[in-house]
């Protein structure tokens, strides 16, 4: 077995087409890391959500499951959508390491549907697909946040079936792309069959299944990438740059390997030459209880894989959302920056074919 410690958080990216519930499923995901916040869980991060494992062990009520999964918890990122998902990259592959697509059980695929479906496949990243708005079904008896399991026992028989009829349309659509699925918890081997997971992203039925299935993935298939050094240099992507009061130019990162710390020397991405600064200062949200105070941000001296973080240094006017941001010392900044350079040449080729 691999040593927990040296796994890091797998980032996940939501997509799906428009309307069928990308913005509410994070929100609801969102919302179960801050209720359980209140028992000192909460991990705020900038551009991104943390669930710990804990958070989602409790939501599945088995607490022998906290043993089978090795890494820390999941990260996702706050964007919906495949825009995040191709310009936000880590070494030419995809920044996300895993994926959820949304679709809507009620209307079926669309456009958005297919094309986040091609570009997952170009990635070779593992996914689970939630069929989405389950609560819509006629006849449907909400049973608030409860496993899809539970939830699905509760319903009437002729709503069951309802329900089954459609999950296998959406299951006859992937087949017809492609992908072996099946309703998630009749999958046996993940590796050969996709999971698709019934859920309401409103009432959070089925949502603590999509947390296990993601966890699940991360395990088998994602082992090897997210080995990481936490004293490494840091290693992320810009996600935005953004002006600040009283700061300037700011850029939002998700640091995917390695430590980046206060007063570091980063090397970043921009049309021209790689920008070089010193970081001034990193910025995380500020706690709930805290909004007393005037900034929204709080300063920490060091983050650690995988985070999202905002950064304040000079300099980071000419920065590119989805470029590289990388830690250098002296003696490591000539290589570092040619690096980042040609990092950026291949992400700017293969946008274009995107
Ligand atoms: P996005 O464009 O994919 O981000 O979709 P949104 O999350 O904005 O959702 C579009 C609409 O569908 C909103 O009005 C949501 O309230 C609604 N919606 C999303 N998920 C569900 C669900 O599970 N059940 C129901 N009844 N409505 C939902």
């Amino acid at each position: 077995m691999a040593d927990k410690k040296n796994l890091r958080t797998p980032i996940v990216c939501v997509m799906g087409h428009v309307d069928h519930g990308k913005t509410t499923l994070l929100d609801k995901i969102r919302g179960t890391a801050i209720v359980s916040g209140e028992a000192g869980a909460i991990t705020q991060h900038i551009g991104a959500t943390e669930v710990p494992i804990d958070v989602i062990v409790n939501k599945l009520g088995d607490p022998r499951l906290r043993d089978r999964f090795m890494v820390p918890g999941l990260l996702f990122i706050d964007t919906p959508g495949h825009h995040a998902f191709t310009t936000l990259r880590s070494r030419g592959g995809a920044l996300a390491d895993l994926a959820i697509v949304v679709v809507d059980i009620n209307e079926g695929f669309k456009p958005q549907t297919y094309e986040s479906l091609q570009i997952l496949k170009r990635f070779k990243t593992p996914f689970v697909v939630v069929a989405n708005k389950i609560d819509r079904i006629g006849g449907w008896v909400s049973q608030k946040d409860l496993p899809f399991a539970a939830t699905f026992k509760k319903q009437s028989t002729e709503v069951q079936a309802r329900l089954e009829t459609k999950l296998y349309e959406v299951i006859g659509e992937l087949y017809n792309q492609g992908f072996a699925a099946e309703r998630y918890d009749r999958v046996t081997n993940f590796q050969k069959t996709l999971g698709v997971v019934p859920v309401s992203a409103v009432t959070g039925e089925g949502i603590p299944d999509v947390l296990m299935v993601l966890l699940g993935l991360a395990q088998k298939f994602l082992e090897a990438n997210l080995q990481y050094s936490a004293k490494g240099p840091g290693v992320g992507t810009v996600l935005e740059v953004k002006e600040e009061k009283g700061l300037g130019a700011t850029l939002d990162i998700i640091l995917y390997d390695g430590t980046l710390k206060k007063g570091d020397t980063v090397v970043i991405g921009s049309l021209g030459e790689p920008i070089q600064t010193k970081v001034r200062a990193l910025l995380k949200p500020r706690e709930l209880s805290e909004i007393r105070y005037e900034s929204k941000f709080q300063q920490v001296n060091k983050v650690t894989a995988a985070a999202g973080v905002k950064i304040s240094a000079p300099g980071l006017e000419g920065a590119l959302a989805g470029s590289p941001i990388r830690v250098a010392t002296e003696e490591t900044l000539e290589e570092i920056a040619a690096q980042v350079k040609s990092e950026i040449d291949e992400v700017r080729i293969d946008t274009g074919s995107v």
